[in-house]
């Protein structure tokens, strides 16, 4: 679970890390009190699960509480990469002397944490790293020994990060380990013209799987970041969201998975991860179609379905009866094997939907609907 820029502040400030004085509204007309509670000038921050806010026009300078509260206006309710900014942050402006990157990532594929640090803060990370990878340290950490003041002079060093960074980098991990995160940054920690360090934008991902151990935590943030996954999630669907153009809908999470594999051997690029479980009725192909339909970089469904339990008779019935409810606007093709295939592939005949295709191998139904998304 990805935490808002606000909830990372916090945390932070708990672990004794400086950050701006800050609070959160969702009404305009409150940004304007806590504008002026803060002062007077501040910077308005969208409040979204999406890093470049900044360019986005989700983080704006306003000179006075009239002007904090025209700008939350402006911000609130924008649509930044697909996410709707529902809160803002105001928060007393810091004045930048130099803009420094540093976070903890788990290196799945090493089995171990990694930092990265940077004296080019600021920007996104990925940008500087395609650019001037010479400019981004990493540095592996032992969990058991963690980082310590050593460590972290280390990976300040390495980084071009300034001494006092240490204390920062202690506590950042001490942030990690206690609230079991995956993912800690700051970008960008700031010196300011007096020589302090202060993180000026967080992200914060916690481990889902030791959320029992946080049960003081609430749920007012938990959930799946992206409006899709969420809108799926709701309906009970196993959906995560990738970025390429083929849908793909299967039973079973090792069969889609496969599925995933063979379209991008097919040159195309899958759009999403969608099982659809045992039981594939009309509501859950529906619900499934619906959801994988409404991402527009779909540019045409694979519906994949090895019949075991579920006949495919019984997933051709939920194909066709889903087509009642949804409205097809993109080529399907369907791949039906195992219990009742003839059955299910006679169903989908004799419906004849014109953007409706069978194949009866999982590669063909692949290269199809790999050829379908790229021709269009
Ligand atoms: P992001 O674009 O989503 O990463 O949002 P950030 O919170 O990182 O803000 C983007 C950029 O806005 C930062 O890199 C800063 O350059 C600038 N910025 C944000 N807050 C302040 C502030 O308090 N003072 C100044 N001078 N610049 C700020
Ligand atoms: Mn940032």
């Amino acid at each position: 679970m990805d935490l808002y820029e606000h909830q990372a502040r916090d945390l932070f400030e708990q672990y004794g890390i400086v950050v701006p004085a800050a609070e959160v509204t969702d009404s305009s007309r409150r940004a304007r009190e806590i504008a002026r509670r803060l002062g007077g000038r501040v910077v308005v921050k969208a409040q979204v699960k999406t890093g470049g806010r900044g360019k986005a026009g989700g983080v704006k300078l306003a000179a006075d509480p009239a002007a904090a509260e025209l700008t939350a206006r402006q911000i609130l309710g924008m649509d930044i990469k697909g996410h709707t900014v529902g809160t803002v942050m105001l928060a007393r402006p810091v004045d930048i002397d130099g803009e420094f990157y540093v976070s903890y990532v788990l290196d799945r594929a090493a089995g171990r944490f990694l930092a990265i640090a940077s004296a080019e803060g600021g920007t996104e990370i990925e940008e500087v790293a395609a650019t001037r990878p010479e400019a981004v340290a990493r540095v592996p950490i032992d969990q058991a020994e963690g980082v310590t003041s050593a460590k972290g002079a280390e990976i300040a060093a390495a980084g071009g990060l300034p001494p006092r960074s240490v204390d920062v980098l202690v506590r950042l991990w001490q942030v990690l380990v206690r609230e079991d995160a995956l993912l800690v940054e700051v970008n960008p920690l700031v010196r300011t013209p007096q020589g302090q360090l202060v993180a000026l934008d967080g992200k914060v991902t916690l481990d889902d799987n030791a959320a029992f151990r946080h049960a003081h935590r609430g749920g007012d943030s938990t959930g799946p970041t992206d409006p899709l996954e969420a809108a799926a999630a709701a309906k009970g669907l196993h959906y995560v969201r990738l970025d390429g153009e083929v849908g793909v809908i299967g039973n079973g999470a090792g069969l889609v998975m496969s599925t995933l594999d063979v379209v991008a051997g097919c040159g195309a690029r899958p759009a999403n991860f969608l099982d659809i479980g045992g039981g594939a009725s009309a509501r859950i192909m529906a619900d499934g179609l619906s959801v994988v339909l409404s991402d527009p970089a779909v540019k045409s469904v694979l519906v994949n379905v090895f019949g075991g339990i579920t006949a495919c008779d019984t997933v051709a019935e939920g194909i066709v009866r889903a087509l009642d409810t949804v409205r097809l606007t993109r080529p399907l093709v369907v791949r039906l094997d195992g219990n009742n295939a003839a059955r299910g592939r006679a169903i989908l005949d004799a419906h004849r939907h014109p953007l409706v295709e069978q194949a009866t191998t999982m590669d063909g139904a692949a290269r199809r609907a790999a050829h379908l998304a790229t021709a269009a």
